[in-house]
């Protein structure tokens, strides 16, 4: 399928280091028009509304639902409420722009329906061993927990063929600058 070259998906499983890379990109490729979200979760210390994401309240989200405002939009980890503003994306793809959605599994599955021309990047993690890792984390988790979280896991590196490419993520700058390749930009020399 030709694919848009304007607009590229980056999903892959809780813990994979999307965010990581993404916060990357924002730092170093202000080339690259990063999308910036809703969602209802509160700010953490340091996070800007309307840089980070846009911060909603429960009953803004769901009006903005209610009017078909998103081209996407899920409940991550159970909890909070995320989405993709068509506007803004729209925007951003019709002035040219090389735009980039870092977001969840579902998500990128919605974004797919609507969208299919658009580019869908897969992160993985290294080893099956390092994503176990990065799940269990701290160690602070109980084992029932760690158990839910390695389901998890294990559930949506299988997501990995519904993609156009994987990255691999063994290290944050040479994954962003090869996502960056594939968005048709030119990596920087570091
Ligand atoms: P955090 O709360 O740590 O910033 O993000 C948690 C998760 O939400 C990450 O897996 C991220 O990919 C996902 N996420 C962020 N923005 C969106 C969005 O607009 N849509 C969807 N579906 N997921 C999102």
């Amino acid at each position: 399928m030709h694919k848009l070259p304007g607009l590229t998906v980056l999903a892959g499983p809780t813990a994979v280091g999307k965010g990581t890379v993404s916060t990357y990109i924002r730092d170093n490729y202000p080339e690259v028009w990063l999308s910036v979200s809703a969602t209802t979760r509160a700010p953490r210390p340091g996070e800007v509304d309307g840089v980070h994401y846009f911060f909603k309240s429960k009953d803004e989200f769901e009006r903005l639902i209610a009017e078909g405002e998103f081209l996407e939009w899920a409940v991550v980890h159970g909890q909070n409420t995320y989405g993709t503003l068509k506007s803004t994306v729209n925007q951003a793809i019709a002035d040219g722009k090389s735009v980039l959605l870092e977001i969840d599994l579902q998500g990128a599955r919605q974004v797919k329906e609507a969208l299919p021309e658009a580019q869908f990047v897969f992160l993985a993690p290294p080893s099956w061993e390092e994503l176990v890792r990065r799940l269990v984390g701290r160690g602070t988790e109980s084992a029932e927990e760690q158990q839910r979280r390695l389901e998890t896991g294990k559930v949506e590196l299988a997501a990995e063929p519904e993609f156009d490419h994987t990255v691999i993520n063994d290290d944050v700058r040479r994954a962003a600058d090869e996502l960056v390749s594939l968005m048709g930009l030119t990596p920087h020399p570091h």
